[in-house]
């Protein structure tokens, strides 16, 4: 039986994760999360981990499991010792990065959704390695095919805000950033979408896996698709236009990362007529001010580790509201003029990643 390592499992991802190893039959052999005990207990009980890594000491004798570790070095540990070959990394940010290079340094494969880990460092990484566990670029892997491209779009749905009026986006608080209209997702994914970093991020980690040197392709865009069922979009150079449809799961990604010969149904079909019309709209500056940037990083992508930081330390700050929703973003663009040389090695990226964080904390 096939098995997998699972960073994340408590997570939007790691739950639906275990959804789909279940179906097929995957066994897991180690489990990977944070605080969320209660919840790691149950997993454990229903998936036999060998071995179970939590974020802090205090929690350990909470963990029914004869072998359990804490901390960031126990998580690679844990990967290096694995048997697997395939390793799921939905942990959620930075602290990602660490792991996605580990397992590839042990010659794993990689089941990526912790985008952080392409954003702030892809330069570095080996994408042969990786299939993306994201709607958007497996709706690009999949419609992709021999035929010179000319562009690829991805859809976002515009988050929690696309419809509030724009003078009252600076009071958005925390709560209001959480209701996302088409897709329920862990916390900072879903401010990430309300700010479009997140899209941001998807741009460059489509720039990273299908960019030059890969398939040639050398422009990447967004627009937005209100009702999330169009994951991305191909322009060829003889003028088609390909589209993926898929009902919004995750479910679907995660089925071929973990199994690509996936010949079974993942999820029901979009019914056309059920759906009547599509709405599409443009990304605007004013609603989403860190569409500003996006032309310039998409031309220096080395600096989205700059991006990463200092989204990661503005969203820390609004948590705490020692700022406001849009000061997110004005953070971020304040951060990226500031910081412009780009990191020659996967050092320089680390360095970066704590220099930004203590220039935005300042
Ligand atoms: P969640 O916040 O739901 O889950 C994050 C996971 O990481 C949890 O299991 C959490 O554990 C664990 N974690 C956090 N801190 C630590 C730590 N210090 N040590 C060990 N584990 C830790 O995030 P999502 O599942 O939504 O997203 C995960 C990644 O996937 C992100 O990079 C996101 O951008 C990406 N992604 C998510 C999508 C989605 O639909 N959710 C879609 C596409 C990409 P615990 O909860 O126990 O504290």
């Amino acid at each position: 039986m096939s098995s997998i390592v699972l960073l994340g499992s408590t997570g939007s991802i790691g739950v639906n994760t275990l959804l789909v190893a279940k179906r097929f039959g995957i066994g897991v052999e180690v489990l990977v999360c944070g605080k969320n005990i209660e919840l790691l207990n149950e997993q454990i009980k229903e998936h036999h981990p060998k071995v179970v890594v939590i974020a802090e000491k205090v929690d350990v004798s909470k963990v029914n499991h004869p072998c359990v570790r804490y901390g960031q070095e126990a998580i690679l540990e844990a990967i290096e010792e694995a048997e697997s070959m395939l390793v799921v990394n939905a942990l959620v940010g930075f602290l990602g990065l660490r792991p996605t290079l580990t397992a590839i340094a042990c010659g794993k494969r990689i089941a990526l959704a912790n985008k952080e880990s392409l954003v702030a460092s892809g330069a570095f990484i080996d994408t042969s390695k990786i299939q993306p566990i994201d709607s958007e670029h497996f709706g690009l892997w999949y419609l992709l095919q021999e035929r010179p491209v000319s562009k690829m779009i991805i859809t976002a749905s515009g988050g929690a805000f696309r419809d509030w009026p724009l003078e009252k986006l600076a009071h958005a608080t925390l709560a209001d950033t959480q209701k996302h209209p088409n897709w329920s997702m862990g916390q900072k994914i879903t401010i990430d979408s309300a700010t479009m970093v997140n899209k941001m991020f998807e741009l460059l980690e489509a720039r990273w896996l299908f960019g030059e040197g890969k398939n040639g392709v050398n422009k990447f865009d967004a627009i937005i698709e209100t009702k999330s069922l169009i994951h991305a979009l191909i322009d060829f150079k003889d003028g088609s236009t390909t589209a993926h449809f898929a009902n919004a799961s995750m479910q679907l990604p995660i089925a071929y990362a973990l199994d690509k010969q996936m010949d079974e149904n993942i999820l029901a079909h979009v019914d056309l007529m059920k759906v009547g019309s599509l709405e599409f709209r443009k990304i605007e500056k004013e609603r989403y001010p860190i569409w500003e940037i996006k032309e310039d990083l998409l031309k220096n992508p080395y600096l989205g580790v700059v991006v990463n930081a200092a989204n990661e330390a503005a969203i820390e700050k609004f948590i705490a509201k020692e700022i406001g929703f849009m000061d997110i973003s004005h953070k971020i663009i304040k951060a990226y003029e500031k910081f412009r040389d780009a990191p020659k090695s996967i050092d320089d990226v680390f360095a970066a990643d704590k220099e930004v964080r203590s220039f935005v904390a300042r």
